[in-house]
């Protein structure tokens, strides 16, 4: 099936080792200050990784694309708003999961949009891909065509005042809250249109990551606070 338009819809499967690599690395540039990018020193940065799976179509005719992996890029320059992952480091992992490990094949990338609020998250659209997310897939179009670039997923991240245990899933996003942490992991598939490669916006999307419905908390898990200055602080849980 590839990139062709599936109007049948597809099924994003998240594997439990991919969602906990997204979870800590999301969590960590959230809450963890770092040196770094084009700030001095800043927590609450997004992160940047490349997923890898394969692709199966059902017998009810969707698409299929489980994630198995994901591996993050610690040479992406990164910011409050931005995450810039390098080429060479594509060329890098691509070429050794092909070598080595060929039973995973490149389906796209993962990266966070961390917000201080939930108000923020709506003010500024804080699930949907950003322009510069549609831009960086549609100017690559030829680099991507020819690499199958067939998913993206983006982790939403904001504070909660109070901890919650919610879950809800709905189509293409699954929100869900660790402690007082709320996120939204929300799935987006390409279509090819011509020469282009572009974020389709009329694919019928079910993301599907089971461990997510799992216990929540098998021991309490600990706060972020906010302490003067803006600056954010994790007190852990008593274990
Ligand atoms: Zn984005």
């Amino acid at each position: 099936m590839g990139l062709d338009f599936n109007e049948r819809g597809y099924v994003i499967r998240v594997s439990e080792a991919a969602a906990i690599q997204m979870c800590l690395h999301g969590l960590e540039a959230y809450t963890i200050y770092r040196k770094g990018g084009t700030q001095r020193k800043e927590a609450m940065t997004e992160t940047f990784g490349l997923v890898w799976g394969h692709e199966v179509t059902q017998a009810d005719g969707r698409t299929l694309y489980s994630v198995d992996l994901v591996s993050m890029d610690i040479s992406a320059e990164f910011g409050k708003s931005f995450c810039r992952p390098y080429p060479e480091t594509f060329t890098l992992k691509k070429d050794i999961v092909t070598s080595f490990w060929p039973q995973y094949e490149f389906i796209g990338d993962f990266h966070t949009h961390p917000y201080r609020t939930i108000d923020e998250v709506v003010t500024y659209k804080g699930l949907s891909l950003s322009d510069e997310d549609k831009t960086y897939i549609e100017e690559g179009s030829d680099t991507w065509i020819r690499h199958n670039y067939r998913a993206c997923l983006v982790l939403t991240i904001s504070r909660l005042k109070r901890r919650s245990d919610f879950v809800s899933l709905d189509g293409n996003v699954l929100m869900f809250t660790m402690g007082n942490y709320r996120l939204w992991l929300h799935a987006h598939v390409t279509q090819r249109v011509g020469d282009s490669l572009i974020f389709s916006n009329k694919a019928d999307i079910d993301l599907y990551c089971p461990s997510f419905f799992s216990p929540d908390e098998y021991t309490k898990f600990g706060r972020l606070t906010k302490k003067a200055r803006a600056r954010l602080q994790f007190e852990p849980g008593q274990h």
